[in-house]
Parts: structure tokens; sequence; C-alpha cells
């Protein structure tokens, strides 16, 4: 089916055929072993999607079982037949993008564009690792006399993966595709709120040649799910993307097991604009950083920190901008889509009604919205806070909605101090013509990554993870492999 005809059966009949429900486990969909099930939704109509199997410790347990024999097959298998698997993947994921971009766009809430571009990144990234899985090579060095020795990169072994619901299949392939390169296992814990498109790529790794039990998809809560999952020692590595709060419980449970981690944390990125970069091209920049998924993004750029001579006309051609912005049904390409769950939404509005009860200005939103056709759905209105000071919780505390603060600082040691004055340190946009500014800047400000004129700049080649509270850990590019292999030393005397 095309996304057209996808898109007129939801209409038509408020629901999709064929939503995968159960746990895949060993290449097939089991129910939950207890029976227990949830519901997922349609963030844009606020209403039921579909249900899907809530698992419990004895489905991970089921789910460890198979990913320890998948393990056993694809740790054997050759780089090079990995490889070609890993190739037919990126094709079949490009065969079946329409699915997979409408059921990802109706889970989450997010636009039809965003949930194609997801798709598509989806895809590159398993061609990207597939052409790395037959060159994880040791080395030998030269340890004269009479001794010859030699490294060689080995799979860690079975892998987790705790995925968040804002980018439910990039974030689960960002992790995967590296650890099936490197020749592990793994088993998928989903976020609550949107666990289709894991089942539906799960079978379709099995389809393209992924053996079965290589790749395992369990559903359900975090608290019982993901926590049963994180804190078996049959797991050798954890990569987890989250919240703060969480990923230090992910911590706990991985320590007494001495399991590898990698924390994708939380975000509280600046855009920092010097007085002669372009007025238009800082408020482009800017409307995109942050309501870009509905401001859902761990990098988002959800602090504006303007030099004073850009203030004003900034400011006045992005609320111009903001209020522009279609809202609607992801499925309706709208410019933004829906909050991801009614649980969400209620916490992007308190932390706004707080900033109100404070005093803040709110030059626009800060509130609620439905869709325009339908009057459903968990929205929320493109909201800007100016002159925020820097120790106020709306500058501190991340919001992961579509909510920005705008500062404004004169030298560029004021610009790096509030650049650096949150406990996060993920991602940062510097806009200058200057080069010399640029790199001065980009050396001081503490950040995983750092984009310049271009706030998205960047690509899945490039390393890509967080600093302090923001986490630790590479994921994307060569540096994405590091987690999923470990190096052995072999010496022998001749
Ligand atoms: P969350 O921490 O509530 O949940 C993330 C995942 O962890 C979900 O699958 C959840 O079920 C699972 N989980 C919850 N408790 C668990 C436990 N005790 N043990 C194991 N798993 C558990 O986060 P969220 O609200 O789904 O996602 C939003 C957060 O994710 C934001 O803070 C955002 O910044 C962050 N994020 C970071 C990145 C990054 O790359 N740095 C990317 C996307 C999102």
């Amino acid at each position: 089916m095309t996304a057209a005809d996808l898109i007129h059966t939801y209409r038509t009949t408020g629901t999709l055929p064929h939503l995968p429900q159960g746990h895949f486990i060993d290449g097939a969909l089991h129910p939950a072993l207890d029976g227990a099930e949830m519901d997922s939704f349609d963030p844009g109509r606020a209403q039921v999607l579909g249900r899907f199997a809530a698992g419990s410790a004895a489905d991970v347990d089921r789910a460890l079982s198979a990913a320890e024999r998948g393990f056993a097959v694809w740790r054997d298998t050759p780089p090079a037949t990995r490889c070609r698997i890993l190739i037919a993947v990126a094709m079949l994921i490009r065969a079946e993008a329409d699915l997979l971009a409408v059921v990802e766009s109706l889970d989450s809430g997010k636009t039809l564009a965003e949930a194609q571009g997801d798709i598509a990144g989806s895809a590159r990234l398993f061609e990207y690792y597939a052409g790395a899985a037959d060159k994880l090579d040791g080395r030998s060095p030269d340890l004269g006399g009479a001794t010859v020795a030699f490294t060689s990169r080995e799979p860690v072994g079975i892998t987790a993966h705790i995925v968040p619901w804002n980018y439910p299949t990039s974030t689960l392939v960002r992790g995967i595709a590296p650890a099936l390169a490197a020749g592990c296992s793994a088993v998928v814990k989903p976020a609550e709120t949107t666990p289709f498109t894991a089942l539906l790529l799960a079978d379709l790794l099995v389809r393209a040649g992924v053996p079965a039990g290589v790749v395992n998809v369990v559903t359900g809560t975090g608290a019982e799910a993901g926590a049963a999952l994180v804190r078996d020692p049959r797991v050798r590595h954890v990569t987890f993307t989250g919240s703060v709060d969480t990923g230090i419980d992910v911590m706990r449970a991985a320590a007494p097991n001495v399991t590898g981690l990698t924390l994708e944390l939380g975000g509280k990125s600046p855009l920092v604009a010097f007085g002669d970069a372009k007025a238009d091209q800082v408020a482009e920049g800017a409307l995109w950083a942050i309501f870009s998924n509905s401001g859902q993004i761990c990098s988002a750029g959800s602090r504006l920190i303007l030099h004073r001579s850009l203030h004003d006309e900034v400011l006045s051609r992005l609320v111009e901008r903001a209020r522009g912005l279609r809202l609607g049904h992801g499925l309706g390409n709208p410019d933004m889509g829906a909050i991801n769950s009614a649980l969400h939404l209620s916490r992007v509005a308190a932390h706004v009604d707080a900033a109100r009860d404070r005093g803040l200005d709110i030059v626009t939103g800060g509130h609620a919205l439905q869709d325009p056709e339908s009057g459903l759905g968990w929205f929320y209105a493109p909201t800007i806070l100016d002159r925020v000071a820097s120790d106020d919780p709306a500058v501190r505390q991340e919001i992961f909605g579509p909510v920005l603060t705008v500062q404004v600082f004169d030298e560029i040691d004021e610009a790096v101090a509030l650049a650096n004055g949150t406990d996060f340190a993920l991602n940062a946009g510097i806009y200058t013509p200057d080069i010399s500014t640029a790199l001065q800047a980009a050396r001081r400000i503490d950040a995983g990554q750092i984009a310049i004129n271009d706030y998205w700049a960047g690509g899945i080649e490039l390393p890509f993870g967080g600093n302090r509270k923001s986490g630790f850990g590479r994921e994307k590019g060569l540096e994405g492999l590091e987690a999923y292999t470990r190096t052995k030393s072999i010496a022998f005397a001749v």
C-alpha cells in the first residue's frame, strides 16, 4: 500500500490493518506470557491507535534466551555476509518506507515529512554500518624479539536498547545497526507510547536475512520490561536514550553486573548569534532549531542567546514566523505535529504556567491547542519567553516541547558563560560570518556537537552524544561501533 492508501484507510476506519501485536522474539510475534496488553494512542486525535503486549520479566527472559542463541549464530556469520544482509535491510526499509513512515507519524504525532526523513535516515544508517561490518580489523604491533602479537575486535555479546518516543525508529537504528555490524545480538524495549515501528522493523530484519533471535523486541513499560532488561547479567551493553533521571536508574541497575553503557540523555542546547550574524538567517535557524518535531528533540536549540544589537529584529521576525506555523495532525503534513502524549503535554504546560506565575514575558504561545480540522489531539502552541534570567528554571530545566527562551549578551565571554550555564552539554549552534569568532566559541562551548551557521548541520557520518548530564558515549559515525566491540590482545612466543 502507498502512503496515500494507508492515509485513506486510517481516515476512513480510524485504524490501520496489521499493526503488529505481541513481542517479537526468535523471529515471530508472541503475546505476553501473562496476556497483558496496553493501548497506544494517535496523539493527533487523542484516540487509541492499537493495542500492544505489556512485557514482564518473564517475557524479557524469553527474549534474552533467544538473543543468546541469536548471538551464537550471528557472531560466527562471516563479516562479508553480515555486510550483505545489512545492505538488504537498508533496501527493504526504503521499499517499505511508506508503511514505516505512516505508522511512525501516527504513533508519535510527528509530521509525515519528519517521519519520512527519519525512515530515510534509518536506511542510511544500515547502509553506513553495513560498509563497516567487514572492516573491523585489529592491528599487529611490533614487540621486537621473540614475541608476535595481534589484536582482534570482538562483538561484546547481547546488547539492550532502551528507546524513547521522540524518534522511535531512528534512535533504535542508530543503536542496532552498529551492534549488528559488529556481530552482537539485541533485545529492544521501545517507549510505551510508540511500540509499533520497532516491531515492524524487527520483522523486516528477519525478511532481509538477519537470523531469527538476533534482534528481539519486548514492548511494555520501562518500570517492568525496561528494568528487567537492563539488570540482567546476560546483557553486556545497554544503550539507553531517555531522561536524566531514568538514565541514572539504568546506571544503578547495570552497575552490579559491570555492564557497558551508552547514555544519551537530555539537553538544553544554546543557539548563540553574534552581532555580525544576519538577523533573518538567525531567526529562521532558531525557528527550526526549537520547533522541529514540536520541540521534542534532545538536541533542540531551546535557548536563543542573542547579541544585544540583534535582539529586537531577530525576535520580531521569529515571533511572526512562530505565529504563522501551521499545527495539525501529522498525516496532514503541517509545520508542527502533536505532543506525544497527554502526560507529556501536561508537563510542557506546567513548565510554561510556572514561568507565567514567575512573571516571565511570554511573547507568543503559552497554551495548548487542538488540531484545527478535527478539534482533537494534544498540541502546544510555539512559545517564546523573552529576556529570561540565567538562573530561571525555564533556562536551566529541559522542557522537551516547543518552548524557546531568549537571552542577550554583549561580549563573547558572556555568551560562552550563558551557553555553558546549564547541567547539560549536548548541542550548540553558533551564528556569525567571522570564522575566528565561530572557532573561538566552538572551542569554549561544552557540547558533543557544534553547528556553525546552520543549527542542524551534520549527518550520520559524524559522532553524536553528550557531555555532563547529557550523558556519555558516542553513537553514529565510526565511533558508534566502539560500544559494540571489545579489543582482545593475543601475544605468542615464536
Ligand atoms: P524516559 O527516560 O521516560 O524513557 C525512555 C525509555 O526508558 C522508555 O523506553 C522507557 O520505557 C524506559 N524506561 C523507563 N524507566 C526505565 C527503567 N527503570 N529501566 C529501563 N528502562 C526504563 O524518557 P522519555 O520521556 O521517553 O524521552 C524523553 C527524554 O529522552 C528527554 O529527556 C530527551 O532529552 C531524551 N532524549 C535524548 C536523546 C539523545 O540522543 N541524547 C534522544 C532522544 C531523547
